[in-house]
């Protein structure tokens, strides 16, 4: 797209002139328009839940409630919905920190196994409930720098998705190591996999393979998109593999 101004100009001998500014606004009307499909996303994600919490709790005013069995189960809906709610409007307050620099990262060294050894820690529970096989494989233990908090987001939320998209009697293998300046972070699981096509796009807000899916386990579609920030805020990388129907592996390099 491209946008011209005009502007007359007057020699002294040569009489009238036109100088024409060429400017390419392509780019501006593309964030222009990815502004406004953030915003209609955002609506309706947040519309989807609103509707479901009012629409239970309407049926319950109604004369719902004096069926025991029936109270308990909107109540539970009613509750699980709200978490996503909560956990959705907490995504998006951490993408906007994220993306307007507000969210300073403090990179402090630490040892690589006390700053992954609780993180599985706090999934293993999760994980057994889930009937997944969970493992933490640590070749050895070095020092790197990282914002602890922040990259216990990474981590966590790509376990979350691992315990998401694996059915029960899978595997979740979680494992780090250093290869000459650089160290690496690996979660592979034995899940549903991705396919190929939608690969390029999972690290985008809103993105999901199958909605119901991501729905039904609770995801807000913004996970990945925290998770590839954060991991270029810490200077890294991040790269996945998956096959449809063996599972996924995403690998995440640091500089040392
Ligand atoms: P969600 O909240 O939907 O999980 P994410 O941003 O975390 O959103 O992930 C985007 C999409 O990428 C998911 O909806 C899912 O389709 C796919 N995905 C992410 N991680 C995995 C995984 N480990 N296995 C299979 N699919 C995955």
């Amino acid at each position: 797209i491209i946008e011209v101004n005009l502007t007359p100009i007057w020699g002294e001998k040569d009489g009238m002139g036109v100088v024409a500014v060429l400017h390419d606004i392509t780019p501006i009307r593309r964030l222009e328009k990815m502004r406004t499909e953030f915003v209609a996303n955002v609506s309706h994600e947040l519309k989807t839940p609103v509707t479901s919490l009012r629409g239970f709790a309407e049926t319950l005013l109604d004369g719902a409630a004096e069926d025991p069995e029936m109270q308990r189960e909107f109540l539970e809906i009613i509750h699980r919905e709200s978490l996503r709610l909560e956990r959705l409007i907490s995504d998006l307050l951490d993408l906007s920190k994220i993306e307007s620099r507000k969210m300073p990262i403090q990179l402090e060294p630490i040892r690589v196994k006390s700053l992954i050894q609780p993180l599985a820690q706090t999934v293993e529970e999760e994980m057994k409930k889930k009937e997944l096989l969970f493992r933490l494989e640590l070749e050895e233990d070095f020092t790197v720098e990282v914002d602890k908090d922040r990259f216990s987001q990474i981590v966590i939320n790509l376990l979350a998705n691992a315990m998401s998209y694996t059915p029960a009697g899978g595997s979740i293998v979680l494992s780090a190591g250093r290869k000459e300046d650089r160290w690496w972070l690996q979660v592979v699981d034995t899940g549903i996999g991705i396919p190929e096509e939608d690969l390029p796009r999972i690290f985008e807000r809103f993105y999901r393979v199958d909605k119901a899916r991501s729905r039904e386990s609770g995801g807000t579609g913004l996970g990945l998109a925290i998770v590839k920030h954060l991991v270029e805020s810490h200077h890294g990388e991040i790269q996945v593999d998956s096959q449809v129907g063996k599972g996924t592996t995403f690998t995440l390099t640091f500089p040392l």
